[in-house]
């Protein structure tokens, strides 16, 4: 069936300046990040060294629970890993939302994974549950989820499929830092969890990420695939006749990115908390108004990570020149991976994914937003558009 697809009002909304009005993104940079940062260049470690150690040992106890964390070079670092470490090979299938970042897609075109694209659950947009269990068969070898703008997925529905079928979860969280589901932290629940530190994301280390393995025996391999294959920690000790037996590749983190995710994790409490105030403003400023609906609002069995404020509107285009108008920016952000040439090219029948597609969109929110700023937004949009 062929389809009809606005995606042209970008073309006519450039991005905007933070000058010219409030814009849909902005790096979360602490202050104690320039400190930290210069101590690094001033030292002789700027490579992979102590604060890379540290960074990861921080993180571990705040979000891994019982598990490892290993830091590289970006989420889609942490997820490529991920998908060797959970061991899928040349023709292996995987189960993989249509709804994400093309980086939860594009490694498996590298390995020569087979994808098989679950739908968006409506009220969420994140992974159905249910087309996961019409997609799954003996084939398939791993389940990817994303909790999408940081709203945890349905994870007991999700755990209770991949026990059954005896595979992991593998979870792209790099909208989800500091979400829990039923008590329980994103990071501590999913076979191996990666978080992406990319210029926008709630932790930023220019670009970097974070691999959380819950399997301990997996991580001296993660360790050596990280640098080439080589046994580092060996090398250092002074062997340094260590032999390579395995294909790795250069997917570490810097020290300099390190000393800005060390600052920024220091003072995560009070930018998640600022998040969620913003994610609530919208939605009591948005609470009432027809043609329009927050996702994720509503369930008490979950806390977002308010990283998008994502809504559905009716007429999108004229939604988002009306934002405009006013200096507002807002965008789609994702799109869904299905339309791109390399991953398929053609749109598969997704009727929740169809059903959305001309009808999402992303309002601004991150640390450089006021509530006021969320409330004067709201009052634009009451207005109509
Ligand atoms: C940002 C993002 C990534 C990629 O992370 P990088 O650090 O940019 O490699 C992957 N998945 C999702 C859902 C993202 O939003």
């Amino acid at each position: 069936m062929e389809k009809s697809h606005k995606e042209k009002p970008m073309d006519e909304m450039p991005v905007m300046n933070e000058s010219e009005g409030i814009v849909l993104f902005y790096p979360n940079i602490p202050k104690t990040a320039i400190a930290e940062v210069t101590k690094v260049l001033q030292s002789r470690w700027i490579g992979q060294g102590p604060r890379v150690a540290q960074f990861e040992l921080e993180f571990s106890e705040r979000f891994a629970g019982k598990g490892s964390s290993l830091a590289v070079g970006s989420g889609t670092d942490a997820l490529h890993l991920a998908y060797i470490l959970a061991g899928l090979k040349e023709g292996d299938e995987v189960i993989t939302p249509v709804f994400t970042c093309t980086a939860t897609t594009i490694p498996f075109l590298y390995m020569g994974v087979k994808f098989r694209f679950a739908d968006v659950d409506p009220e969420t947009l994140n992974i159905s549950v249910q087309h996961v269990r019409e997609l799954i068969s003996d084939k398939t070898k791993a389940i990817v989820i994303v909790p999408y703008g940081g709203l945890p997925c349905d994870m007991d529905e999700l755990q209770a499929i991949a026990k059954e079928y005896n595979i992991p979860i593998i979870e792209d969280a790099a909208h989800a830092l500091g979400a829990t589901y039923k008590g329980k932290k994103v990071g501590e629940i999913s076979d191996f969890t990666m978080f992406s530190f990319q210029a926008i994301k709630h932790i930023t280390t220019g670009d970097g990420g974070m691999l959380i393995i819950q399997d301990k025996n997996l991580v001296p391999k993660a360790e050596r695939i990280r640098w080439f294959g080589i046994d580092r920690s060996n090398k250092q000790k002074g062997n340094w006749e260590n032999d390579i037996w395995e294909v790795g590749y250069k997917y570490q983190m810097t020290d300099i990115g390190a000393a800005m995710g060390l600052a920024a994790l220091h003072e995560f409490d009070e930018t998640l908390a600022h998040r969620q105030k913003l994610f609530q403003a919208y939605r009591k400023g948005l609470k009432g108004i027809s043609g329009i609906k927050l996702i994720g609002a509503e369930l008490t069995d979950r806390t977002h990570a308010a990283w998008l404020c994502t809504c559905l509107v009716e007429n999108r285009v004229d939604f988002m020149k009306k934002l405009r108008e006013h200096k507002i920016e807002s965008s789609q952000v994702h799109f869904r991976n299905d339309r791109y040439t390399i991953l398929g090219g053609r749109r598969n029948d997704l009727p929740n994914m169809d059903a959305i597609e001309e009808n999402y969109i992303v309002l601004p929110l991150h640390s450089h937003v006021t509530e006021e700023n969320v409330n004067y937004i709201c009052e634009v949009i009451r207005k109509g558009w």
